[in-house]
């Protein structure tokens, strides 16, 4: 258990992070590309840009430029557009 602490950036683990974040409901989508993302230690706010770039306030983010809540809205957007593409492709 004590391993990961040590290498908070494995990308596995923040995937894995980033999904529980998503499929428990915790990102929250606001208006003008923002959301709210409760994480363990905070509520932060992740901003989306329309190209798809996020950026979050946690302090994760503003070390290392990423994080489990900015990958969390990645994945939550690419559902959605995901569904989009579908339903396009079905008309
Ligand atoms: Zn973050």
């Amino acid at each position: 258990m004590i391993y990961w602490l040590r290498d908070p950036l494995s990308l596995d683990r923040m995937i894995e992070k980033a999904r529980k974040l998503v499929e428990s409901g915790r990102v929250e989508r606001l208006d003008g590309g923002r959301f709210n993302v409760i994480g363990d230690h905070g509520t932060y706010t992740v901003v989306q840009t329309f190209e798809g770039k996020v950026t979050c306030n946690c302090p994760g983010f503003l070390r290392v430029g990423r994080c489990s809540h900015s990958t969390a809205v990645i994945l939550l957007t690419q559902v959605l557009r995901g569904r989009r593409a579908r339903r396009k492709e079905r008309e």
